[in-house]
């Protein structure tokens, strides 16, 4: 039997005070099996990022609850709490998010240097994760010398260098050209299927949605609707003609759905 992973029960996020509360989440529900690929959709302001943020716990909910392996996040602390942010979750940016005064190599090896965890045998991890991300070559660039597609795949390797159970992407695809973004998807469901690392996509692009084993619709910070691709039957064209269908569904037709 495949485990739950992740369970989110009820999860609330409320900003702001009174007659001002923004309802980020309302009361949003799910379970994630160890080694799925799960996309998450909606309309802006939805809550997709919110959600995000509440599993790598750089947002507190304002109720509700998030399980890891059946345990609380919420009550990690202290070497707990850094070996869930540091080792268990790898969190991809839209906009990439490396620092612009730091080669590729190092912002790859950030997250180990922050959580103390530099050791000499990092390299010939890097070596594999620069290969398979092909960005061997740029490894000694700075971001300013690099390609957005080659920024994302850096910043995809910085976010997979601690061999993360659980990644958390937020739009990746959204600042790249769409050669780029099939690219990087093509990168991420290989990982998922070689690896079996559980990913969380927050998307707008049907197209990069394809890729995923299931997807979550969401709308004013709840539970829409839920699409899952018959493996193995489903090609990804076909998967991609629901996502379309769903996204028409949530209003307005696709442009709704950014
Ligand atoms: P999405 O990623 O789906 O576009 P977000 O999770 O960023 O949506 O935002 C959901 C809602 O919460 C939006 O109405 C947004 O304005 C609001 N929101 C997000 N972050 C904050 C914050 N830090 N303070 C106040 N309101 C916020
Ligand atoms: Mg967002």
């Amino acid at each position: 039997m495949s485990e739950r992973i992740l369970e989110v029960k009820n999860l609330k996020k409320y900003y702001g005070k009174k007659e001002y509360t923004t309802k980020a989440l309302d009361g949003i529900s799910f379970g994630v099996i160890d080694g799925e690929f799960i996309g998450i959709m909606g309309s802006s302001g939805s809550g997709k990022t919110t959600l995000l943020n509440c599993i790598a716990t750089t947002t507190s909910p304002t109720d509700g609850n998030i399980l890891l392996n059946g345990e609380n996040i919420e009550k990690f602390k202290g070497d707990k709490l850094a070996d869930y942010r540091g080792n268990k979750i790898g969190y991809l940016f839209q906009n990439f998010e490396l620092l612009e005064n730091l080669t590729a190599k190092e912002n790859i090896l950030l997250p180990l240097a922050i959580h103390n965890k530099l050791q000499n045998d990092n390299n010939s991890y890097l070596d594999k994760l620069a290969k398979y991300m092909e960005i061997s070559e740029v490894l000694n660039k700075f971001p300013n010398e690099m390609s957005g597609g080659q920024k994302q795949r850096v910043a995809a390797a910085r976010a997979l260098i601690t061999n993360p159970k659980i990644v958390l992407a937020d739009e990746p695809t959204g600042a790249l050209d769409s050669k780029n973004a099939k690219a990087l998807m093509q990168k991420l469901s290989d990982l998922n299927e070689e690896q079996k690392t559980t990913i969380l996509m927050v998307t707008h692009d049907a197209n990069a949605a394809s890729f995923c084993s299931r997807i979550l619709f969401i709308q004013d910070g709840q539970l829409f609707h839920e699409l899952r691709r018959k493996k193995p039957d489903e090609s990804r064209e076909d998967f991609y003609e629901r996502i379309l269908l769903v996204m028409a569904q949530l209003g307005g037709g696709s442009a709704n759905v950014l």
